[in-house]
């Protein structure tokens, strides 16, 4: 088989299926990628990937290219694991990637073959991209389609890939359905759901919104809380022994972000409108209204603790990626803060176990810092905004021996705020008193 695009998604899927047993050839456009890859270094940081990377690689299972014709050449099953951006200035999503993908192959290939599209698309995608693929291979080559939506999470993709909790199939036909029953077999007993294209499509864009709607819940009832005096923390906990409610993703905080759930609730609206029921997802809109004011009710925190002003303080940020065991810093809440903050004229130093180099690329204008206590050192306020395991057992003492002034704001509501008060810290955290 060939992965075609190693971002997040496509790298752990081909080292997934190598360690299956499957012989995988990713592709990808960015050739440094590439080399890197080959050379068995793992461009993205991702928990336990490194080793399957390597040992893909030795087994002589696992190779990357950048070259089409060799990828056309060497599999009958092609997954198309590329990215589908946000477009600037507008909520609906780039798919120009898979279109040049399938632009690409699709000339080449010489046999009858299978495409997969792993991707998280507007509904409507996979029966468009069918057409092309029909359209562009060599006449007498059977190209069939399926979507395959993936639902791994970043810090848990190798766990995810391996022993997922569902697999969904949107196909047209029963060859394509038993290929990838296959496929997968060595996953073992895994329920999979066999459907139409579009409810393959719908199913990922769905859960995503369910998930981003049951976090901006929680961030709303914090907002009530604030104008109340209750406790967030303590709401939750109640709510989440209500085995209807659940605890999961009921965390209350900064707020999500990351490369799929803001960009996903916002492709769904926009395709919703399209297809003429938009009013179905218009409380995408408050999820993602709530969302983006989390952020600026963290500046607000800070800033209160300053007594009013960030003008000149030196200023601790926490964090860089949007979650923690992951380098990417995609929409990420920490990086947002950071920068309305240093926008506002403090000094804002970040510091982040994994992501300091993406986030360096991505906001140049920003200090970094090569340790927690690096960054709070001098500092007036310091925010914990990615809840790291290193940022949650934070040692109070050293970090209150270099401060300038002992203030937190606890971005992701991990800390005990008993606990750092009575160490005279000034505690602030969303939702809390
Ligand atoms: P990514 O941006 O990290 O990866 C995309 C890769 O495709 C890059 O390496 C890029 O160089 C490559 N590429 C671009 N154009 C190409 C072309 N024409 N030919 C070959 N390669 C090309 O994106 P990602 O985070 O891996 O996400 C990929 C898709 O999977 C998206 O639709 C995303 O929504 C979905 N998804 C992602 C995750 C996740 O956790 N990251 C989880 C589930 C689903």
């Amino acid at each position: 088989m060939t992965v075609i695009g190693t971002g997040y998604l496509g790298i752990t899927h081909a080292a997934c299926m190598a360690e299956l047993g499957h012989e995988v050839l990713g592709v990808d456009i960015d050739s440094d990628k590439v080399r890197q890859l080959n050379a068995g270094i793992l461009p993205i940081f991702e928990e336990g990937l490194d080793e399957l990377l390597r040992r893909g690689l030795a087994s002589g299972k696992l190779r990357f290219t950048t070259a089409y014709p060799e990828a056309a050449a060497f599999g009958d099953v092609h997954f198309l694991c590329l990215g589908t951006p946000q477009r600037p200035g507008e909520y609906r999503a780039d798919v120009s990637q898979l279109d040049a993908a399938i632009e690409a192959l699709a000339p080449h290939l010489r046999r009858d073959s299978l495409v997969v599209g792993k991707s998280t698309v507007p509904v409507g995608t996979a029966e468009r991209l069918a057409d092309r693929l029909t359209g562009l291979a060599p006449p007498g080559v059977r190209v069939d389609l399926a979507w395959n939506p993936e639902f791994l999470r970043e810090g848990f993709a190798v766990e995810d890939t391996l022993r997922p909790d569902r697999i969904v199939i949107g196909a047209r036909s029963e060859y394509a359905d038993r290929v990838l029953r296959d496929l997968y077999a060595p996953l073992g007993d895994i329920p999979t759901l066999t459907v139409g294209y579009t409810t393959a499509e719908l199913v990922k864009v769905a859960a995503n919104a369910f998930l981003a709607t049951k976090i901006s819940f929680i961030n709303a009832m914090a907002e009530v809380c604030e104008a109340t005096g209750a406790d967030v923390v303590q709401l939750s906990r109640a709510l989440s022994y209500d085995t209807r409610i659940g605890g999961r993703f009921l965390h209350p905080g900064v707020g999500f972000g990351g490369g799929c759930l803001p960009k996903d609730i916002r492709a769904f609206m926009a395709r919703a409108d399209e297809l003429g029921v938009g009013e179905a997802l218009t409380f995408l809109r408050e999820v993602d209204a709530i969302n983006l004011r989390r952020r600026s009710r963290t500046v607000t925190l800070a800033r209160e603790l300053l007594g009013g002003s960030f003008d000149g303080a030196r200023v601790a940020v926490l964090g860089a990626a949007f979650k923690p065991n992951s380098d990417d810093i995609r929409d990420s809440p920490a990086l947002d803060v950071a920068t309305a903050i240093q926008d506002e004229g403090g000094r804002v130093s970040v510091y982040d176990p994994a992501a300091l180099d993406n986030a360096r690329k991505a906001r140049p204008a920003l200090d970094y810092a090569d340790s927690a206590l690096a960054a709070a050192t001098g500092s007036s306020v310091v925010l914990l905004l990615t809840e790291w395991s290193e940022f949650v057992g934070l040692d109070r003492g050293p970090l209150g021996a270099v401060v300038a002034r002992r203030n937190i704001v606890d971005g992701r509501n991990v800390l005990d705020p008993v606990a750092w008060r009575s160490a005279g810290w000034q505690y602030r955290a969303p939702g809390r008193p």
